[in-house]
């Protein structure tokens, strides 16, 4: 237990001087993640925006607020889980990580938090997220109006997992006929918790 705290403030602490893709140029502040790894409960999200880069933390801002009433609908704090982003810089005018960008950002950082964490759920936040993570174990990510709310088991030599994708947050302020949607995803997810 303690190891696998070491190993994420040593990635921490390298995505805090990373300046291995261009998105370094801009930043205030990586964004590396934070939460209690130990309920194996990771929730992904894209990239940092503003409000994250200003602060350095995931989802702080309205999407943030968003998230942390959809954790609390399920009886969680932010505390209880860990939270995390695809890309752990903020893209320059919040628009979306490229290609190149996530794959050395996840090669580095997001493939290792997993490695560590061996997260008995993953929940991926938007297209993007899900895009990279169902990629990552075999699965196909078709949309996220065909693919939100399944539950999805994976498991190989080295984690045994459950992935479930529901609308970004940010997405959901911008259409709020995607709430009731998320909300019966975020029951779904509380299903899932109940029975790691
Ligand atoms: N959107 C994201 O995908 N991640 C954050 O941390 C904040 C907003």
């Amino acid at each position: 237990m303690e190891d696998i705290d070491k190993e994420l403030e040593r990635l921490s602490y390298q995505i805090k001087n990373c300046n291995k893709c261009p998105l370094h140029k801009n930043r205030k502040n990586a964004v590396p993640g934070e939460g209690n790894w130990k309920n194996k409960i990771m929730i992904i999200g894209e990239a940092p925006g503003f409000n994250e880069d200003e602060q350095g933390k995931p989802f702080v801002g309205k999407a943030g607020k968003l998230l942390n009433e959809f954790l609390s609908s399920i009886g969680k704090r932010r505390v209880d889980v860990f939270i995390t982003n695809v890309v752990k810089c903020r893209p320059p005018n919040n628009r979306q990580p490229e290609e190149e960008e996530i794959r050395i950002c996840t090669s580095l950082y997001l493939d290792k938090q997993i490695e560590f964490i061996k997260p008995k759920i993953i929940v991926c936040l938007g297209n993007v997220s899900a895009n990279y993570i169902f990629k990552k174990f075999g699965l196909k990510f078709e949309s996220m109006n065909k693919s939100h709310g399944k539950v999805f088991s994976v498991s190989n030599l080295f984690i045994q997992t459950k992935i479930i994708a529901t609308y970004h947050p940010a997405a959901i302020l911008r259409n709020q006929n995607l709430m009731a949607i998320a909300k019966s995803d975020w029951e779904i997810v509380k299903e899932i918790i109940d029975t790691i």
